[in-house]
């Protein structure tokens, strides 16, 4: 995995996944349903929805997801203190 090649839209990639499928690794954690993902071939990043299915990870989604995830950080964290 290369962590510092930001631009991987490269085509031969996408086409690559578009065969055998998309290599996710989880990137980010924002709850215990709901991850982050990113494919190690082509750059492309998804997220769970609330649905459980995997939807493209757009600025919108992204912003969603943070409040999401600092909402269940605070709430984990009052559980573990209560
Ligand atoms: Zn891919």
């Amino acid at each position: 995995m290369l962590k510092n090649n930001k631009k991987t839209n490269r085509p031969i990639a996408t086409l690559f996944c578009s065969f055998i499928g998309h290599s996710y690794t989880v990137t980010n954690k924002i709850t215990n349903h709901i991850n982050e993902y990113k494919c190690g071939n082509c750059g492309k990043e998804v997220c769970d929805d609330t649905r459980g299915y995997l939807e493209e990870l757009t600025l919108k989604q992204r912003e969603v997801n943070e409040t999401l995830s600092l909402f269940f950080k605070k709430r984990s964290k009052r559980q573990i203190t209560a």
